[in-house]
């Protein structure tokens, strides 16, 4: 089996410095000014002369406009943030012409996302310290995780969200230590009542803080609705709203990273329902469980960690009766409404619904990875090649089917 190189970011926050906040402000707004320039120039090009610019072109119209005295201030900060931002504008113009995305649009002062990228000529990381060009002190970065040992960032991304908060997002080629292989295997079950239940009979509710922030979050909005159209009050509710709403979501997310890193590092195996959330809309009950259970999220972590660290994560077809079967004797329950929680089979076994699933879902997936001619289900990673992993969803192990034994 070969080693899988996955390019992965890594994104913490950090403090900047007065003169660092303000290097960065004016680079954001460079970044901005010169994409939308360089695509008004391909616009024009294209419906007055039906001409095609290319990358090279616009750059070479950048420093032109770095010489004319209306816009020599675009040479004030680095270079590099800018040409990326014409190599963006020029996969935008490829998705649009392959027909995968539409017409490039301009980026705007309030709407658009403050960022900039850097590449490797335009800053230096020496011993976990980050120096971006045209600063002349590193970021004060906060290490919420570890970059993994050696890993080296090829591109930089600096960016400040609606909150107003800094984020700096490092590019590494990860070659991930795996730990020592496990014999352990674990089952899934996304619940209903708690957030998953493992084959264990571990249950794993959401964390409490839930209730309490969406109170703060209530009081935010209320506070909001009562302040006037475009006022300066107005305008610090809303952040304070965006605040509210981002320190929920990076709670949220902190405990899915602990969940996920748990129960990959300590199983061999992790085999999940093929469970589509767009399946268990119908149901209201169930979309707000879902909804705050995150699973997408969730198997979106259990699937690039588990090829992160060399485990195999399995997943059952979603029409498998995981809740009906009794995972004692194999004998298919006639019906079982939602709101039953435990049951009793025929056969004298007593069940909780969810641990019963989880245990039938182990089955059906360790029943999966033992037929593929005794060799484990297929690894995860498309062609073997090194791609850049999204914290996007995306199945990646085709759906296998399994038959409940007798
Ligand atoms: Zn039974």
């Amino acid at each position: 089996m070969t080693m899988t190189h996955v390019k992965r970011a890594f994104k913490y926050r950090f403090y900047p410095t007065d003169a660092q906040a303000a290097e960065l402000s004016r680079t954001f707004g460079c970044v901005r000014k010169v994409y939308n320039m360089a695509l008004q120039a391909r616009s024009e090009a294209w419906t007055l002369r039906r001409e095609r610019v290319n990358y090279n072109a616009t750059s070479a119209m950048l420093t032109g406009w770095k010489r004319t005295g209306e816009l020599s201030y675009l040479s004030e900060v680095s270079s590099v943030p800018l040409q990326q931002a014409l190599r963006h504008l020029q996969g935008a113009f490829a998705n649009f012409w392959q027909k995968r995305a539409k017409y490039p649009t301009f980026k705007s002062r309030k709407k658009s996302r403050r960022s900039a990228e850097y590449t490797s000529s335009a800053f230096r990381f020496r011993d976990g310290r980050l120096t971006l060009a045209k600063m002349d002190r590193p970021l004060d970065i906060v290490w919420s995780r570890p970059l993994p040992r050696g890993a080296a960032p090829s591109t930089v991304t600096v960016s400040q969200d609606s909150a107003g908060r800094w984020f700096v997002s490092l590019l590494c080629e990860d070659r991930p230590s795996m730990p020592a292989p496990v014999n352990t295997a674990v089952g899934i079950d996304a619940g209903i009542t708690s957030l998953v239940t493992l084959s264990t009979g571990e249950r794993i509710t959401n964390p409490r803080y839930g209730r309490k922030d969406r109170e703060r979050l209530a009081r935010a909005q209320r506070e909001l609705s009562r302040k006037t159209e475009g006022s300066a009050n107005r305008d610090k509710a809303r952040l304070k709203v965006a605040r509210v709403h981002a320190r929920i979501a990076d709670r949220h997310r902190d405990f899915l990273h602990k969940l996920t890193t748990r129960l990959v590092r300590e199983n061999q195996t992790v085999v999940i329902e093929d469970l589509t959330v767009r399946n268990m809309l119908g149901n209201r009950t169930l979309a707000r469980a879902i909804g705050d259970a995150s699973w997408t999220e969730m198997r979106s972590m259990l699937e690039y960690k588990a090829q992160w660290y060399g485990r195999d994560l399995v997943t059952v077809d979603r029409w498998f009766p995981s809740s009906k079967l009794c995972s004692a004797c194999g004998v298919i329950a006639a019906r079982m409404p939602l709101n039953v929680r435990a049951w009793e089979c025929a056969c004298g076994a007593r069940h909780d619904r969810d641990v019963n699933a989880a245990r039938n879902i182990l089955a059906a997936g360790l029943a999966v990875a033992a037929c593929g001619d005794g060799v484990r289900p297929q690894r995860s990673t498309p062609g073997g090649q090194s791609s850049v992993k999204q914290e996007t969803s995306r199945p990646q192990r085709s759906r296998a089917a399994a038959q409940p034994r007798g």
